[in-house]
């Protein structure tokens, strides 16, 4: 009788297994139909632009300026593309843990003027005043790869300056927590992001509606990246009120990796 218990029992766990492989097939099918839709959608965008303006321009008869506007065009939808399958891979990367960090010494405060200077022009067409405010009283200096930090912190501030109004502000607040690790918080008054959302939208793909463009992998890259760095990524939000990023990392201590180091 007891072995034909854990017989049953043992058949109980297999269906149980079975049954959550079922449904793990279902839902990464739904995952691969939503990056499908998502991406072609995004790529068909620029590529129309492209084709369109090559085509008009190749038909001849533009004076130097019309020619320049369209070779203009022809450019930053191009840049677009590239953004678009630089975004594509590191997401493919991250998944299959082959996303490799070149660690070094990140002066996270030089880094986030860098990244403001990077997206100024953008804010500027929305009359956006980006700020930096430096409440650390010392360095804020981490061990981390300064490109891929750098990947994060724009991809955070851009969809802040995204989903704000016009004449707004964004706010970069660096500060130390507890002496060992340093938070970079972007607060937004934008149009922020429901409750019913908010534990959303760290998810691949998840967008609350298509507005501002995009892939929907721009915070689940990120959110990978700060934790490769050993650090957290936290989003506070109201709808209609604004949003707050915050990136949480640990400070440099001299035990730290330095090198090339792969994700573990
Ligand atoms: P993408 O920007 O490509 O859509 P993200 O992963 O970066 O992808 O963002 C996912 C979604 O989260 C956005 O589409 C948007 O709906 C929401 N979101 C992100 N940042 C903000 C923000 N600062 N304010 C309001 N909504 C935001």
């Amino acid at each position: 009788a007891r072995i034909k218990g854990n017989y049953r029992y043992e058949l109980g766990e297999l269906a149980s297994t079975l049954n959550y492989m079922a449904e793990e097939i279902v839902r990464s099918n739904q995952i691969k139909d939503d990056f499908i839709s998502s991406i072609s959608h995004e790529l068909r965008t620029p590529l129309t632009g492209i084709k369109g303006w090559s085509e008009t321009l190749t038909s001849g008869g533009f004076d130097p300026e019309e020619t320049k506007i369209g070779m203009g065009i022809i450019a930053k939808e191009t840049d677009r593309l590239i953004g678009l399958v630089e975004e594509i891979l590191d997401f493919s990367k991250l998944q299959s843990n082959e996303m490799k960090l070149v660690i070094g010494e990140v002066n996270l405060k030089e880094l986030l003027q860098e990244t403001m200077l990077n997206v100024w022009a953008k804010a500027e067409q929305k009359q956006i005043q980006l700020k930096l405010e430096d409440k650390t009283e010392g360095s804020s200096i981490i061990s981390g790869d300064g490109n891929r930090l750098k990947q994060v912190f724009l991809n955070v501030v851009d969809n802040a300056i995204k989903f704000s109004h016009e004449q707004s502000w964004i706010h970069l607040v660096i500060s130390r927590v507890e002496n060992e690790r340093v938070r970079v918080e972007v607060i937004d008054t934008g149009i922020g992001i429901s409750e019913e959302y908010l534990n959303k939208v760290k998810d691949r793909f998840f967008q609350v509606n298509h507005q501002g463009g995009g892939t929907g992998l721009g915070l689940a890259i990120s959110q990978q990246l700060v934790e490769l760095h050993h650090g957290a990524m936290e989003i506070q939000s109201e709808l209609g009120v604004g949003t707050t990023v915050s990136v949480t990392l640990p400070l440099l201590n001299d035990s730290a990796p330095t090198g090339t180091q792969t994700q573990r």
